[in-house]
């Protein structure tokens, strides 16, 4: 039997990077998966690359109109979730003293405000024995010059599983963090970087990593995939860090 067979999946921001290749493993693991992204392109593009049990939702989550949305079709055509995996983030570059308002209210819109409220609106949907897994990264822990917004923004998810094990106390439900180390994607790009220099940074990233290279989402997905299934059926609250050794040493 496979891992997550007849289980029902949300990964926010799946058209890309880590959540695309989780949502690649939900479905090859038998779960049917909604995935999320803001672009309806990419949607459809990441929807025919998977090809079945996927179903692509456009939405926003710093937008409550598009979670309500959201949440509303996957009550229409599942009447419930087993596993939420809030994946949707990301970060820009901006030292301190060139941090602007507008940085400051994008990067925690999306990896504080959607988050939050897109695991708040799933309860209704999740039943005894579902697993929320919520993306954090290394961030949470580690410093990175001129990368303040986007790690504390880390830091408020990792102090989440923390607190939300404690609110769903009663209801089974578990809640755990994962955070991936250096994991090229396209959204490196989006951070500010060029091809080059994300070639650069990743080089310069490798040396320091005890198994002396970088990760794949593929890597990642793995880990979530363990914290979806009842494989990991006692581990709750946790922070698993997916990183290669980055962040213990
Ligand atoms: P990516 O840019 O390839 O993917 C991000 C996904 O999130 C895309 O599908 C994008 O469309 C979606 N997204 C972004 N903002 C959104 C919004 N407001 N509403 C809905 N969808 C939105 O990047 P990735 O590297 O795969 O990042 C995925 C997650 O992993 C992020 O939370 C990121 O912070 C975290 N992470 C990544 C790394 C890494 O090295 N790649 C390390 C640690 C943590």
């Amino acid at each position: 039997m496979e891992t997550l067979e007849g289980k029902v999946a949300l990964i926010t921001g799946g058209t890309s990077g880590i959540g695309l290749a989780t949502a690649k493993q939900f479905v090859a693991e038998g779960a049917y998966v909604f995935i999320t992204g803001r672009r309806q392109t990419e949607l459809d593009a990441a929807v025919n690359a998977i090809g079945e049990n996927i179903r692509g939702v456009q939405s926003d989550v710093s937008n409550l109109a598009d979670l309500d949305r959201l949440f509303a079709t996957i009550q229409q055509e599942k009447e419930h979730l087993d596993i939420v995996f809030a994946n949707a983030g990301g970060g820009e570059i901006a030292p301190l003293g060139s941090i602007s308002e507008e940085h400051f209210d994008k990067t925690f819109n999306t990896n504080v405000k959607g988050l939050l409220f897109t695991v708040q609106k799933a309860l209704p949907l999740l039943p005894e024995g579902a697993s929320i897994i919520l993306n954090a990264s290394t961030a949470s822990t580690k410093g990175t010059p001129a990368f303040s917004v986007y790690s504390a923004t880390k830091a408020a998810v990792r102090s989440f599983a923390r607190n939300w094990t404690l609110d769903l106390k009663g209801r089974k439900i578990r809640v755990n963090a994962i955070s991936p180390g250096v994991v090229p994607t396209p959204g490196y790009n989006l951070i500010g970087l060029s091809d080059e220099q994300v070639q650069e940074f990743v080089d310069s990233q490798a040396v320091n990593i005890p198994l002396g290279r970088v990760g794949t989402p593929d890597e990642i997905a793995k880990a979530v995939v363990f914290l979806a299934s009842d494989n990991s059926s006692f581990i709750n609250g946790i922070e698993l860090f997916v990183d290669g050794g980055m962040a213990q040493i």
